[in-house]
């Protein structure tokens, strides 16, 4: 029994209001030790002690973005060393080493619909055939599974049509709703300039994805500025929708760390208290999520989230660098491996979309995915190891 009443009634599976969590949340500032028990309880109840990633490559397609969120190093200007266009040939030529590298997903990441924006995308897309970003992720897509990977797109807000075209190749997609908070996006907050990441916007199309039965990864980046009510709030945003459509696979819960040359180049990371019982309360408020922390953004303790709740290391790549995170890298496999198996974890690769949603994909995707697939649905040992 713990003093928290409102722990309590988790644990017996009572819903949880706003203003409880409010309350877990200010009680775990002055000491978290019942909040960690309760997530840890929780997690080991619905994912017990596996803990899984998806091996997988990182296709930064186009880094041309016609947003700029105030912390963001991805993307890049036309003149701009970092910037990436790959071509059908780079693309080919990236599957093939994905392959040969036993990776499962392919991640095709691009910048919010460029073309609207850059002559250079505009160019770029009718140089390799297409009319639009989107279109050419449709393509790439195709490319992917060809040589036996499974898609998976993170291309910003998309249409209800164009989702509906990448359902045919992607086995889920992904839009981090980032934050629900208005105010975030106001002059002088970290989304003024991002128009694409107006909640409201978010929040429709991760709504259109369940209409049209999308496994969807979404998350919150934490520590970007926001209050502790405002990050609770978009726990319960996304658990709203979730209720409602049933389509959510996982939440990544993504801590801010400052870049430079950046406009956020001077504040600070997101603490890992802080963090921690942000990831403990996403556990409570839904305790059969799929909870991801990536373990490059806190190289020294990613382990030490095993026991707040998470069940996912997300995606991990052997062969090519975290765009989005340039200066962290991930770590190497059989570390994750060593690390988890320390804790207690024993670690599983997962396909880009997780057995929960197996129906939900094409009978063709699921033919393809069972030539790797083990009898628990996990990517076979033998393949990614
Ligand atoms: S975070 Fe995404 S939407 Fe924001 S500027 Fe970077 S690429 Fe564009």
């Amino acid at each position: 029994m713990l003093n928290s009443e409102s722990l309590n009634n988790v644990l017996e599976n009572k819903i949880i209001t706003h203003h409880d969590a409010l309350q877990i949340y200010q009680d775990a500032v002055r000491n978290p030790s019942e909040l960690y028990a309760t997530s840890q309880k929780l997690r080991k109840g619905s994912k017990g002690d596996i803990v899984t990633f998806s091996k997988k490559a990182f296709f930064n397609i186009i880094n041309m973005c016609r947003d700029t969120c105030t912390y963001c190093t991805y993307k890049s200007e036309p003149n701009e060393k970092k910037l990436s266009l790959m071509s059908i040939q780079d693309i080919k030529q990236m599957l093939k080493m994905a392959k040969k590298y036993r990776c499962v997903e392919a991640l095709f990441v691009t910048g919010e619909r460029p073309e609207q924006k850059y002559q250079e995308a505009k160019d770029w897309l009718k140089k390799n055939g297409f009319k639009s970003t989107p279109e050419y992720l449709a393509h790439a897509s195709e490319m992917a599974l060809e040589e036996g990977l499974f898609p998976h797109t993170n291309a910003g807000n998309l249409t209800p049509d164009e989702m509906r075209e990448l359902k045919r190749t992607n086995v889920s997609i992904g839009l981090m709703l980032e934050n629900s908070s208005d105010r975030l996006v106001q002059k002088g907050m970290p989304h003024h300039l991002a128009p694409s990441k107006r909640p409201k916007r978010r929040l429709e199309v991760l709504e259109n994805a369940g209409r049209l039965k999308m496994p969807m990864t979404t998350g919150i980046l934490v520590g970007i500025g926001e209050t502790p009510e405002e990050v609770i709030e978009s726990i319960f945003a996304i658990k709203k929708i979730h209720d409602r459509y049933g389509h959510i696979q996982e939440v990544i819960l993504q801590n801010f760390q400052p870049k430079q040359d950046t406009m956020m180049s001077e504040s600070p990371s997101a603490s890992e208290s802080y963090f921690k019982i942000i990831v403990a309360m996403t556990r409570i408020i839904m305790p059969k999520m799929n909870i991801q922390i990536p373990p490059n953004l806190s190289p020294k303790s990613y382990q030490s989230f095993l026991s707040v709740g998470i069940n996912d290391w997300g995606g991990i790549s052997p062969l090519t660098p975290d765009y989005v995170n340039p200066e962290f890298s991930w770590p190497e496999i059989k570390k994750i491996d060593e690390n988890s198996r320390k804790a207690g974890f024993n670690l599983q690769c997962r396909f880009p979309v997780y057995p929960e949603f197996f129906s939900w994909i094409s009978k063709e995707l699921r033919e393809k995915m069972t030539l790797i697939e083990d009898d628990k649905g996990m990517v076979k040992e033998e393949y990614w190891r």
